[in-house]
């Protein structure tokens, strides 16, 4: 059973490679703080508004509540 990328659907062969790969993930622009998952901004929102974590399991919402963008976190942690 291949791997798959939920960022951006590229497949990989094992899950080594999958997580080496999601680590430059480019597609993987936010983050949900209450699972900790990445995953692209076209996957949390369909309008550019109303942003929810695609996480089947997860209730986090809301751009900069639950979901933050990794480039903001960067410079938050300086
Ligand atoms: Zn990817
Ligand atoms: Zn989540």
């Amino acid at each position: 059973m291949p791997h798959t990328c939920r960022n951006c659907k590229r497949t990989f062969s094992t899950e080594l490679e999958l997580e080496l790969h999601l680590d430059t993930c480019s597609d993987g622009q936010l983050y949900c703080d209450d699972c900790g998952d990445r995953f692209a901004e076209r996957a949390a929102t369909e309008d550019g508004w109303h942003y929810r974590c695609p996480n089947e399991d997860c209730d986090g919402s809301g751009i900069d509540d639950d979901i933050h963008r990794v480039s903001d976190a960067r410079i938050v942690e300086q």
